[in-house]
């Protein structure tokens, strides 16, 4: 665990360089706007160890699976987020040395991220080897007003000298991949120009001829005005356009270099027209200058947080921890554009290949149903729709026939990329959430024809693979599921997991209630549908009823036990203190074959199943599944600690639930898994804010209303959070001894409160 950031409600602060933290500070100090992301890379050289990021979302190639021994049904490819062309840089030399951070002496360093206005900014004393000494200021952000602009303000003060200086300006795309499996550059030049001011870089990638367009434009200033250049140097190579400028710094004169950047993916754009229409983005950018793009950017900021920000009283740590969290979730995914989705890393590395996971799903629509207005979470499941037909290629290409679905583990554009067996091929699980999801997302909104318009095509393909994939066991007289790896990747090639049968039949009973519906209010669309998956009702609902009747569940009756599995209880069950301090965590520490016989439990598994579908146990059940199987979990996955605050809240165990808390809740900030530097865990962020507005805030809907039973945790002095619902913004405070509970904006609505059912108007009410 680190402690080198300064805690602070709003900021993120990291006060003098420590290059062994840099790594780590990249990824933290990120910033995107959902359309594109930038580690915290300097725009001055930096010749130390870094991990240079600009992602473009969307844009990824599709690198070929390496594997020993090649099995029918492997992913040809795994999907890799592309580091993109770099837009930040800016090379500058004082007397034939370059300003780099790894060779100058670095005093005075302060790095913040605000994240109430969504600004990076810098500033330094670099003392270059000859003595000279600059003091440098930077600025920069990724607008959140206009998706596709990027800017920055540089500035560079000469404390003890009048020197000559050159700057290069640049777009550079010839950039490399850390994650590549071949050691390939995946970018490949289609265009460049430069002039005076400005310069234009277009590159594909290899494959997947993803086009990028980067452009950027830079205006200098010395003192306020335009600064007078000696020379202004055309720059162009391969992949790479730009300028070198010379001009004068005086020694106490500030020397400002304005770079806007134009960020255009053919996504979004014709191929033909994208160095166009980069001229006429740039132009709207220089247009505005830099303070007008700061204020409306800013603006949507503010906005954002009008609607999600969660306030903690009495701890500043946890109040700079879930903001953080806000934060990113916010700037990864903004849910305008139904093609894109989570990585697990957000904008701010490369790991788990930037790709979509059932982590979407299962962890973070929660948090942009409860912060967003429903499109936003909608397009998310519409990003799944559109992915149908793939789902049902992907079943095809296992065996899987008549329109079945198995949505991929990881995925970019619907095909399975994942290139794991015992995950890919196994945690089948994922179709449930992907079901699950549907439910939510309309238990949460009340948009029910969502169901007519899209979720129903969905569950009827999901239903069908589940019935072809459970198996009639005459032994057991009941149908089993074979073969499955559960959320808990510690157990591979497991029978009968208790979270996948359960909500495989759960999807089949929803889907029923689906179909009800959708045949009751919607029935010219239900007749499309029907000959659309060409549906035979009466024959595969009666088949699905036989399953959801006749499935076996592992259990100890005895003990009240839902198994993870058949073979669970012949394992040596022991608990996570019986393991040396030097075993952990096991998935570093252990062979892979000790992991899979032992007990220990990497993530939620049966207590995920307890989490999605608490309202069919009592609390009895829920404790005693808890209570078994908690003290086996190592929690060595990031997702794992925000479904045990939840479950731990709502039995109860208070202080245990904010010691889950404070696992999650600063994970990176502090470097809590030492791999911050890979990159911020975006998904398991959302688990925070579930945490908090779930677990302690015991947050529900009930019969379509929002239900509480708060209670505040001892080391807190008060905490609030804001929701969206039904059109209504509400407001939750929960201090010592009261909690209040505001409409913010909307039309009455009625709540439940510990149990008591309140109608809030728009000026407040208390409880
Ligand atoms: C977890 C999975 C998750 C993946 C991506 C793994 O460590 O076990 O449940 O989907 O990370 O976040």
């Amino acid at each position: 665990m680190k402690n080198y950031l300064k805690h602070d409600e709003w900021q993120i602060i990291e006060e003098g360089f420590d290059p062994h933290y840099n790594k780590i500070s990249e990824s933290v100090f990120s910033i995107g706007n959902g359309r594109m992301g930038q580690r915290a890379n300097f725009e001055e050289d930096y010749s130390g160890d870094t991990l240079r990021g600009s992602y473009v979302a969307g844009v990824y190639y599709p690198d070929k699976t390496r594997v020993g021994w090649w099995k029918n049904g492997y992913p040809e490819y795994f999907a890799k987020v592309l580091n993109a062309p770099n837009w930040i840089g800016i090379h500058i030399s004082v007397d034939n040395q370059r300003l780099d951070l790894a060779k100058c002496k670095v005093e005075d360093f302060r790095r913040v991220l605000d994240m109430r206005t969504g600004l990076l900014s810098r500033q330094f004393v670099a003392t270059f080897p000859d003595g000279k000494k600059v003091w440098v200021e930077s600025k920069r952000f990724c607008s959140m007003a206009h998706g596709e602009i990027g800017a920055i303000r540089y500035s560079i003060t000469p404390l003890n000298f009048t020197s000559k200086v050159t700057f290069s300006i640049y777009a550079d795309a010839d950039v490399v991949n850390k994650d590549a499996n071949y050691d390939e550059k995946f970018w490949e030049e289609v265009h460049k120009e430069a002039s005076e001011g400005r310069a234009i870089v277009t590159a594909q990638t290899k494959k997947t001829f993803f086009h990028v367009t980067t452009g950027i434009h830079y205006h200098i200033e010395t003192n306020g005005a335009k600064a007078a250049l000696d020379r202004i140097n055309v720059e162009k190579r391969e992949k790479y356009a730009g300028n070198v400028v010379q001009t004068t710094l005086e020694e106490g004169k500030e020397t400002v270099i304005y770079k806007y950047a134009a960020i255009l993916s053919s996504e979004n754009h014709p191929k033909a027209q994208m160095a166009e229409n980069c001229h006429k983005v740039l132009d709207e950018a220089i247009e505005k200058g830099f303070d007008t793009l700061f204020a409306e950017h800013a603006k949507v900021w503010e906005h954002k947080w009008e609607e999600c920000d969660i306030t903690i009283e009495g701890d500043v740590a946890a109040q700079q921890g879930i903001r953080f969290n806000i934060f990113q979730l916010t700037q990864t995914y903004t849910g305008e554009d139904e093609r894109l989705n989570i990585g697990p890393k957000g904008f701010t590395g490369e790991k788990y290949g930037g790709s979509t996971y059932w982590d979407t799903e299962a962890y973070c629509l929660p948090f942009y149903m409860g912060t967003a207005e429903p499109t936003v979470a909608r397009n998310l499941l519409v990003y799944r729709y559109k992915h149908l037909p793939k789902a049902i290629e992907n079943a095809q290409k296992l065996g899987f026939t008549g329109g079945a679905a198995l949505y991929p583990m990881v995925t970019m554009n619907g095909e399975e990329c994942h290139n794991e067996w015992e995950i890919t091929f196994e945690e089948i699980h994922r179709n449930g959430a992907i079901a699950y999801a549907i439910f939510d997302y309309i238990r949460y909104t009340g948009d029910e024809e969502y169901l007519a318009e899209y979720g129903l095509e969905v569950l009827i393909a999901i239903s069908r693979f589940w019935t072809q994939r459970v198996n009639w066991s005459s032994h057991k007289n009941r149908y089993v599921i074979l073969g499955v790896t559960g959320p808990n990747e510690y157990e591979n090639n497991v029978n009968n997991n208790w979270y996948t049968n359960t909500i495989a039949v759960w999807t089949l009973k929803y889907t029923q209630q689906a179909i009800d519906y959708v045949s009751g209010k919607h029935s010219a669309r239900f007749k499309e549908i029907v000959a659309k998956t060409s549906f035979n009702q009466e024959e595969e609902v009666s088949k699905w009823r036989d399953i959801v009747e006749k499935m076996y569940y592992p259990e100890d009756t005895n003990r009240g036990l839902f198994l993870q599995q058949d073979g669970f209880l012949d394992k040596e069950l022991l608990r996570v203190s019986d393991l040396r301090p030097e075993d952990r965590p096991i998935n570093q520490k252990w062979s892979w074959d000790r992991i899979l016989r032992s007990c220990f439990i990497k993530q939620a598994d049966v207590l995920q199943g307890l989490y999605f579908f608490e309202d069919q146990y009592d609390v009895e059940t829920i404790r005693k599944n808890f209570d078994f199987y908690e003290p086996m979990t190592v929690h060595e996955s990031s997702l794992s600690p925000c479904v045990h605050v939840i479950l731990a809240s709502r039995l109860g165990y208070k202080q245990k639930a904010y010691e889950f808390y404070l696992r999650t809740a600063r994970l990176d900030l502090d470097d809590y898994n030492n791999d911050t530097e890979d990159g911020c865990h975006i998904t398991s962020m959302a688990g925070t804010w579930l945490s908090v507005t779930k677990g302690f805030g015991g947050m529900r809907v009930r019969d379509g209303k929002l239900s509480f039973d708060p209670f505040l945790p001892e080391q807190w002095k008060s905490y609030s959070f804001r929701l969206e619902f039904r059109g209504r913004v509400i407001k939750v405070k929960v201090s010592k001894d009261k909690t209040e509970t505001i409409l913010e904006s909307g039309e009455p609505m009625e709540i439940f409160l510990k149990g008591e059912l309140l109608t809030l108007k728009p000026v407040s009410s208390g409880a």
